[in-house]
């Protein structure tokens, strides 16, 4: 199968029809074989019904319900397990990402090579103050924190050889960094597209301001999990040290100064920034060694990727 489309989706029934037409209208046009994987993400409207109905009329048409509200990763990520295409292409419901970018989408995976393709919504159909600046300075710090070159981390609008996907575990909020993930299973080769990006036609948009704010929180624990994540004593270990030796230096420092020239010891500020410093050295300490207890029982301790393998 050439190509395996997956759509996330929270009550989007106005819009499913017409997205699943023009999908299958580019896909006759290019003769691709495909699947669309619509992956129902606890939808309160119409949605699964009208997927329902979209399978009886195409059997190209394939559907994932979850019982509740998971989340856009949760749903990317079921879509992922379930993809069969060699190309996997993922999209927004809601008609922002229009489905005449899939056959570049595709030719840059399949002839130029790339493991990851992502869309940059170069112009953007939303609200200036409340997502396009937030959004060019949220990328700016993802940019620069993942060292990866792309201007829109966040795009729906993405194509990935069928390997990536299958080798990346998107959870929580991730689907913001699905570039950071794969780039760190190994796949390096990371592309971009301008696509056209679109007006929302119907339904409103899922996301609101706290997107900022956990976007940038996620930020920081993704580019932590890469540096540290294995090896959490290295990071804790040497700023709680660092502290400790600082504290405990400058203690006996002042405990000298109060017994050979009698100086004030308890009256100094120093004496607490000493007894505070040791203090959170410990807590660093600590907290690096509970780290690494975590990650020694981790299930994916001792799992990687092969790429190849000769003689075994
Ligand atoms: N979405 C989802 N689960 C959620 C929130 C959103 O599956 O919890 C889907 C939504 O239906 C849409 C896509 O994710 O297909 C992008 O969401 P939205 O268009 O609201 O985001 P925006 O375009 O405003 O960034
Ligand atoms: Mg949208």
């Amino acid at each position: 199968m050439d190509i395996t489309l997956v759509i996330p989706l929270l009550n989007e029934e106005e819009s499913l029809p017409e997205l699943a037409a023009w999908i299958d209208k580019v896909m006759t046009e290019n003769q691709f074989t495909y699947e669309i994987i619509f992956v129902d993400d606890g939808s309160t409207d119409n949605s699964w019904n009208v997927i329902e109905d979209l399978r009886k009329k195409n059997n190209y048409i394939k559907g994932i319900k979850f019982q509740r509200n998971y989340g856009k990763s949760a749903a990317l990520n079921e879509g992922f397990r379930a993809a069969q295409g060699d190309v996997v292409i993922t999209m927004d419901a809601d008609l922002q990402d229009s489905p005449d970018e899939i056959p570049e989408l595709r030719r840059m995976i399949v002839e130029d090579k790339f493991d990851l393709v992502s869309g940059w919504k170069k112009k953007r159909y939303d609200n200036t103050l409340t997502k396009n600046i937030p959004s060019k300075v949220y990328n700016a710090a993802a940019r620069m924190m993942s060292g990866i070159k792309l201007h829109d981390f966040n795009c729906g609008l993405k194509s990935y050889r069928n390997k990536v996907i299958k080798s990346i575990e998107v959870y929580g909020e991730m689907h913001r960094y699905v570039p950071v993930l794969a780039k760190w299973s190994g796949f390096r080769k990371i592309g971009e597209k301008v696509v056209e990006h679109r007006a929302r036609k119907y339904g409103v948009s899922k996301f609101g301001w706290r997107r900022f704010i956990n976007g940038f929180l996620d930020l920081i624990t993704i580019v932590f999990m890469g540096k540290f994540g294995k090896r959490p004593m290295h990071f804790f270990g040497l700023w709680g040290t660092i502290f400790f030796l600082i504290g405990l230096g400058f203690s006996i420092y002042l405990i000298i100064s109060k017994l050979a020239f009698n100086f004030p010891l308890t009256n100094n500020p120093g004496f607490y920034m000493a007894m505070t410093a040791i203090i959170i050295g410990m807590q660093l300490f600590l907290a690096g060694f509970i780290g690494e207890l975590v990650s020694r029982n981790a299930t994916g301790r001792n799992s990687y990727l092969i790429e190849a393998k000769t003689g075994l």
